[in-house]
């Protein structure tokens, strides 16, 4: 038996135990590069995927192997991009330097604990056109004159077209311009929710106020979600006041403009109202080129015009999602060492728009998470802190929030937590995801399983 057909023989074996996602993501482009003094060097095609097998399918693997060559000891699991070609294994392989998956829109760098914002989002990364214009003008605007123009912002749209990016960018701008002499503070307004709900329970409801009141210019996101809490709409309402009373600048995003927020108290609405309304639509398509061109530069990567021109035509209404298959394609193109065909890009937003208009639900992201980890879907359910649940419950946590945007109590109800639990998991994970590319990836393959269903 050669090697090819040793290796061969051990994948078929692995293949009736592993599920067949399992399988293909982790196994299908590995090779066995070489054997010697019974030391087998096992190729795999990135870091990830090596240390992936080498965690979870090293004893299996071995055990397998011994069946068909009693003379196999040991095993090495080496870094081995597919152009290069086992020329020799072991250290030289296991030392050539693997550079990190491009990620356009991902890989941030921390968000600061003061203001709580991310410093990848800046206004100049953030292309303009017909669409956001307005809302944009009035972002510069604020930044150069804080408090008093255009107070309070109020900028809503869709989901994945730039609010986030753009209200964080003010901030961040503003943080540049006048040091410390004005304290921004970003929060998300499940968050504030959240705080405000544990300050009553605690009787620290000075905290929040030294909290909240204490800043220069409050950017709160996704107002949305505040509606119809009383207490949290009290709170804010006097928060609110305080601020503007104080010539302090307010920045709010929604996904709805303010009239169509159904819960929202009168009064908070009339406020709003009173500011700059400012909505962000979908991106025509030469938005979407540009949009395009600029994260192609900003991860310093090309693509054929024809491949850029075809992601635009396809994707829409989300740039999110624009960015999600940019990084797919570019992820493709990575791993092939060459330049993408328009058929292959094709295939893969073909894949994408469909595994997206599929609904999927609470239970095929269980189940995906749990099948990724090798877990049961029950112990994602059920109470027990081993160490080997813990992190899989988060991620759990973090995707019912990311894709389908539950929210927290009911993410909470599902496994069996209270809602703080499911905030602290999702905040953890969208934190860590931006900061550890093992997380990340593993993040992207749990997506990759969830719609492949
Ligand atoms: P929202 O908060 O509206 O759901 P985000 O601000 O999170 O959307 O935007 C989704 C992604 O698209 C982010 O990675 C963001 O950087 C990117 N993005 C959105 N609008 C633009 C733009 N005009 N130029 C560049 N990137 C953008
Ligand atoms: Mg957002």
């Amino acid at each position: 038996m050669n090697l090819e057909e040793l290796w061969q023989s051990t994948l078929a074996e692995m293949e009736v135990q592993l599920s067949r996602a399992n399988f293909s993501t982790w196994l299908k482009s590995s090779r066995l590069v070489d054997k010697q003094d019974g030391t087998l060097y096992i190729a795999l095609p990135n870091n990830f995927a090596k240390e992936w097998v080498e965690n979870k399918y090293h004893k299996n693997l071995l055990g397998i192997i011994r069946n068909f060559d009693a003379s196999a000891r040991k095993l090495e699991f080496v870094v081995a991009p597919h152009h290069l070609e086992a020329t020799a294994p072991g250290a030289a392989l296991s030392h050539h330097p693997q550079r990190m998956e491009t990620n356009v829109g991902g890989l941030d760098l921390a968000v600061d604990p003061e203001s709580n914002l991310n410093p990848r989002y800046s206004l100049s990364s953030f292309v303009v056109g017909p669409s956001n214009e307005l809302a944009f003008a009035a972002a510069s605007a604020i930044v150069n004159d804080v408090g008093r123009k255009y107070n309070p912002f109020f900028v809503y749209g869709g989901v994945g077209l730039g609010k986030t990016h753009l209200i964080q960018a003010i901030g961040n701008e503003v943080k540049l311009k006048y040091k410390n002499s004005i304290r921004p503070k970003y929060v998300p307004s499940e968050r504030f929710t959240s705080d405000v709900v544990w300050a009553i329970r605690n009787k620290r409801m000075e905290d929040i106020k030294k909290k909240y009141r204490d800043v220069d210019l409050l950017i709160i996101d996704d107002i949305q979600f505040i509606g119809g809490k009383e207490k949290t709409e009290e709170e804010f309402f006097h928060t609110f006041n305080a601020l503007y009373e104080g010539n302090k600048q307010i920045i709010i995003s929604s996904d709805r403009p303010p009239q169509s927020i159904p819960t929202l108290e009168e009064r908070l609405r009339s406020r709003f109202e009173g500011g700059l309304i400012a909505d962000i639509s979908y991106p025509e398509y030469e938005m979407r080129v540009a949009i395009i061109r600029s994260k192609l530069q900003e991860v310093n990567q090309t693509l054929p015009d024809g491949v850029v021109e075809l992601v635009a035509k396809r994707v829409k209404k989300n740039i999110r999602e624009l960015e999600g298959i940019l990084n797919k394609i570019l992820f493709y193109q990575e791993r092939k060492q060459a330049q993408i065909a328009e058929s292959v890009a094709e295939e893969i937003i073909e894949k994408s728009a469909q595994s997206l208009s599929r609904r999927v639900t609470d239970a095929q992201i269980l189940k995906a998470v749990a099948e990724f980890f090798n877990i049961s879907a029950d112990d994602l359910i059920t109470h027990n802190r081993r160490k080997e649940v813990v992190e899989p419950r988060q991620i759990a946590m973090y995707l019912l929030r990311d894709m389908l945007e539950l929210s927290y109590p009911s993410i909470g109800e599902r496994l069996g937590r209270d809602h703080t639990t499911a905030i602290h998991a999702y905040e953890k994970i969208n934190r860590d995801v931006n900061k550890y590319a093992l997380l990340n990836q593993k993040i992207l393959m749990i997506k990759d399983l969830i719609h492949k269903g």
